[in-house]
């Protein structure tokens, strides 16, 4: 074949690859377009998790006749004139690709009239074909509606996840959105139902008991600070809400962070607020936040990524130190204010809100600590938590510790996260994620031993962007990763294509799993890190149900590993209680 320019209509498509994923970004660029119109409305519609129709309405400023065919070409913003305003830019969009992606892969409807005009417009255009367009009368605002998303390329279409699964994304994508502009009214209906609401007042508080519900909320503190910036001038401003240390989860679903607006997923802010629970909250566990981060525009570069999801700052740490200090001082001003009720004869919370996946003493559990010959009255208070506690308190389970383990029978589960077995010796509580750390690691070192293949190639060579310093990192460690099993190559501007990777993170969404090995790189990284880290990413979660066959097949494998207390990562994976300790704990 010989070379040939792409048509627009590829280009398109091309692109859209990048914007458009699956249909809650087509609700993402739609409501963006909205917010950056002015609108004080926004109405969002989805029927069958998207795929069959997408409707966004707004009473913004509308598009003016003139403008509307150049709103679906390709790069037409009204936004940005020049490289220099992406220093100062304010709104939401800026690359003006949305509307010809979206155009490009669905029947897509516009009807808008602009506030200034009588007439209003309606575009059809369908797979980047303009079908339509013609004069109608419409209410000041705009309507898009995106039919039969991804019906010309097949393949996205394929890839598309359950209904149910794009249901909720939609649903994230609005509620997040409401949250970060709680001066705008949203309402969204799925499938003809109203799922969601919000009132518009202005009221951060109101939005995040209408997302996380009124029981979440009373559980969360408010953060409100500003810190300058040294060197630059101005301030982080962080606003917002976190979960007091006992409420939290075993991932980072619900901590939702913004950036000057804009929803932002990022690895080290993210870690910033986790950070701010250090000691107060179980190691490994994550809150539930709701963080409004302001900076000077200046200050930031949101055009690091398509989907804008990445942003960049001159300076990262002042950022993440900003963030945690404000998450940490909320925290610790709500602690003081308990342990002075705690003095004044308040009635501190007896019943501590268990949460399963937690430490025994959390649990509200009085495990003997044998060593001692005493038994600790179960110590409540999340302040004395330390680091190494999220598996064995100390002193328990230490009396008894064979090399390898008896013979168990699986009993039950308890909390999705613990499996109960009986052996000769007693009671037997597994951790099932660190003790599936411990089987895979096993199971990885033995391979990297015998020689066998643990690498799997990807369907499709996948590409993932990096910001430049970990680009950095990951290029020193590209032979110690590939020895494990990846194939990554450079790609041109810290940019890097997968082709094989380790077949246990198979599942897994590979930007994660580069982050997550982003912690060990080291001068010399050793092997060794880097399988504890794969076998960790790929073990079984706390919260997963497990068959009884599933939790047999576990211990079975536990049992044959050499050193199956521990996880590669030295944390506890068995809390043993011999006949005689529970005996005591009923004092029989
Ligand atoms: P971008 O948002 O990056 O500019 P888009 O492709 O999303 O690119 O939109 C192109 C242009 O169309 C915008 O710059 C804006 O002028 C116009 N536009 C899109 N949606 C709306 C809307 N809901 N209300 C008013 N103008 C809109
Ligand atoms: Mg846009």
């Amino acid at each position: 074949m010989s070379i040939q320019l792409l048509s627009d209509l590829v280009v398109a498509q091309i692109a859209a690859g990048e914007v458009v994923e699956r249909p809650a970004s087509v609700v993402k660029e739609l409501v963006e377009n909205a917010l950056d119109a002015g609108a004080k409305s926004v109405h969002v519609e989805a029927t069958e998790g998207g795929q069959k129709l997408i409707r966004v309405s707004d009473d913004g400023s509308g598009i003016s006749l003139d403008d509307v065919e150049y709103a679906f070409a390709r790069h037409a913003t009204s936004k940005l004139a020049s490289v220099e305003d992406l220093n100062t830019i304010r709104t939401l969009g800026f690359r003006g690709e949305a509307l010809a992606s979206i155009a490009s892969v669905s029947r897509l409807t516009a009807t808008t009239r602009s506030r200034g005009e009588d007439v209003g417009t309606q575009l059809t255009i369908h797979g980047g074909e303009v079908m339509n367009h013609r004069h109608v009368g419409a209410p000041a605002g705009t309507v898009i509606a995106v039919e039969n998303l991804f019906f010309n390329t097949p393949a996205r279409l394929k890839f598309l996840k359950a209904e149910s699964t794009e249901k909720r994304h939609i649903t994230t994508v609005v509620t997040r959105y409401a949250m970060a502009y709680p001066n705008v009214r949203f309402t969204l209906v799925q499938d003809s139902r109203e799922v969601f609401r919000s009132a518009g007042r202005g009221q951060l508080a109101d939005v995040v008991v209408k997302v996380m519900g009124l029981d979440v909320f009373k559980q969360m503190i408010e953060v409100d600070s500003e810190d300058p910036l040294p060197r630059f001038g101005g301030a982080v401003q962080v606003n917002g809400y976190v979960s007091e240390p006992d409420l939290n989860r075993n991932d980072r679903s619900r901590m939702t962070l913004f950036v000057n607006g804009r929803v932002v997923q990022d690895g080290g802010l993210n870690h910033a607020v986790s950070q701010a629970y250090h000691q107060l909250a179980v190691k490994g566990r994550h809150p539930y936040a709701v963080l409004m981060i302001d900076v000077p525009t200046e200050f930031v570069d949101v055009n690091v990524h398509p989907t804008k999801a990445e942003v960049r700052f001159q300076d990262q740490n002042a950022v993440f130190v900003a963030v945690q200090r404000a998450v940490r001082s909320a925290l610790l001003n709500v602690q003081n204010a308990y342990r002075v009720h705690t003095q004044s004869n308040y009635e501190p919370r007896q019943e501590s809100r268990a949460h399963w996946s937690d430490s025994p003493e959390q649990l509200g559990m009085d495990l003997p600590s044998a060593s001692k010959g005493r038994f600790p009255e179960p110590d409540l208070s999340f302040a004395d938590l330390d680091d190494d506690d999220i598996a064995i308190p100390e002193g328990v389970g230490q009396p008894v510790k064979p090399r390898t383990l008896p013979v168990l029978r699986v009993v039950g589960q308890i909390g999705a996260t613990y499996i109960i077995a009986e052996g000769p010796a007693g009671m037997y509580l597994v951790d099932q994620h660190t003790a599936h750390q411990r089987i895979l690691y096993q199971t990885l070192l033995d391979a990297l031993e015998s020689g066998d293949e643990f690498s799997v190639e990807l369907p499709e060579i996948q590409t993932i962007d990096l910001l430049s310093p970990q680009a950095r990192l990951l290029e020193a460690n590209l032979t110690v990763l590939n020895n494990i099993g990846f194939e990554i190559e450079p790609f041109g501007n810290n940019t890097y294509a997968i082709r094989r990777i380790p077949y246990l993170l198979e599942k897994h969404r590979l930007i994660d799993v580069i982050a997550a090995f982003m912690t060990d790189f080291q001068g010399e990284t050793e092997i060794e890190d880097l399988i504890k880290r794969v076998a960790e990413q790929a073990a079984i979660r706390a919260g997963q149900v497990l068959s009884p066959e599933d939790m047999q097949q576990l211990i079975r494998q536990l049992e044959r590993c050499p050193s199956p207390q521990t996880s590669p990562y030295g944390q506890a994976t068995i809390i043993h209680m011999t006949a005689e300790q529970i005996a005591y704990q009923f004092r029989h």
